[in-house]
């Protein structure tokens, strides 16, 4: 179904209540260290105000357990800031996300103008998606829109709740964005069609796996759960991180790619330490089997080179999780290694949120990208097929 956007709205002179993730980065100052949500959220906000709207934003930001205890923390006053040098213009914090305060700070929104509503979290109500609550905070506004992809796989009272109590609703241009590049890459894939999984566990990514196993026509596991599955061949894996309550779970996932005829490729070669640690002494080894004292910790230059040349060759890639234990130096060739060759890929390269994101981040290849996902957790569930909540509630 084609998803309902902002721009099919009128919007002058009405309070429009935004859900968007501002839920950034902070250093020990407070200030945002780094602004790429408040950014995304961009095109969204600054649409509503050229169309006169009176212009409510609220988001979460961190974990907070109380109001009061954490309002120094977790406030959203540093996004309110780096939000208004980016629009140019004043954003209006509340103290608050409901009461009367906030109540008559809407109320008193003339048109164009921006108020920023205070952590939703503060409140237990919004998790616990609280119907009281979610009137509530429908009761500021005339219409609903969701532009906060990364909570998209929550039903909270703001990302989903509220939608029921607001006589119009919509998706914001990022949360169109995601759905559209996301959707494409499973549902209408230019072949052929190459997805890389990584990350620690394969039990996280069953669904994952299974999903794209259903659509891919090569997919090259990498990260720790690689182990997993040579282990399941009965590869020596030596120290490496192994889920031994998964080996049959592996061997089903291989039987099924080769039911289907789907290229799973596993590493042939490895970057081995003797600790997960940066200083651990880096061995190449370079053959599939394991020697009994050391642990896997990256692909090798060999298997990075077999998926670097199924990547280049690609209509479409599709990346989830990190090739190794990247955020240490010594084992973070394979995952910047597979940065790099989707940055240089001619076909639609998109980046599930996360690890993966961070590492194309670091690397600075955004940009060389046909999408990064803002969104981990949204993201791998909508490659599980799941249907979001946050983007269901912008249906009608
Ligand atoms: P996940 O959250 O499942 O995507 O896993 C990501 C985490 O797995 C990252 O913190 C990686 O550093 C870690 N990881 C990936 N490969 C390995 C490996 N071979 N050994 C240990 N940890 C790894």
């Amino acid at each position: 179904m084609a998803l309902k956007t902002i721009d099919a709205l009128q919007l002058a002179g009405k309070r429009v209540f935004i859900r968007v993730d501002f839920n950034v980065p902070l250093d020990e100052q407070g200030k945002v260290t780094d602004d790429a949500r408040i950014r995304a959220a961009l095109p969204t906000i600054t649409y509503a105000i050229a169309q006169k709207a009176k212009v409510i934003l609220a988001s979460h930001l961190g974990r907070p357990k109380g109001k009061s205890d954490d309002k120094a923390r977790f406030t959203l006053e540093p996004a309110a800031v780096r939000l208004s040098e980016l629009l140019g213009q004043d954003v209006i914090l509340a103290d608050d996300c409901a009461g009367d305060g906030v109540v008559k700070l809407a109320r008193e929104l003339r048109e164009g103008q921006v108020l920023l509503l205070e952590n939703l979290r503060f409140h237990p109500e919004e998790e616990a998606n609280d119907e009281g609550f979610a009137k509530e905070l429908a009761a500021l506004c005339d219409v609903w829109v969701n532009d906060a992809f990364g909570t998209a796989h929550r039903a909270h009272a703001s990302t989903a709740g509220m939608a029921r109590f607001v006589k119009e609703k919509a998706a914001g241009f990022l949360v169109k964005k995601e759905v559209e590049y996301l959707g494409k890459a499973l549902g209408n894939p230019a072949r052929p069609f190459v997805a890389l999984v990584g990350g620690a566990k394969v039990s996280d990514k069953i669904k994952v796996l299974e999903n794209l196993l259903a659509r891919a026509d090569t997919v090259c596991i990498g990260g720790a759960m690689a182990y997993t599955f040579l282990a399941a061949q009965e590869v020596p894996v030596g120290k490496s991180l192994v889920e031994k309550d998964k080996l049959e779970l592996a061997r089903q996932i291989m039987d099924k790619a080769r039911a289907r005829k789907v290229d799973l490729l596993l590493p042939v070669d490895h970057v081995c330490g003797d600790a997960p640690k940066e200083t651990a002494r880096r061995v190449v080894v370079a053959d599939r089997a394991i020697p009994a004292d050391l642990m896997g910790l990256d692909i090798g230059p060999r298997t990075l080179d077999a998926y670097r040349q199924r990547i280049l060759s690609a209509g479409t890639v599709f990346w989830n999780g990190p090739m190794g234990l990247f955020e240490q130096k010594p084992w973070a060739e394979g995952t910047s290694g597979v940065a790099r060759a989707m940055a240089q890929a001619k076909g639609v390269t998109v980046v599930g949120g996360g690890d993966s994101a961070a590492a194309v981040e670091q690397a600075g290849l955004v940009d060389q990208m046909t999408h990064v996902s803002t969104g981990g957790g949204a993201s791998l569930e909508f490659i599980e097929g799941r249907e979001l909540p946050g983007v269901k509630a912008c249906e009608d």
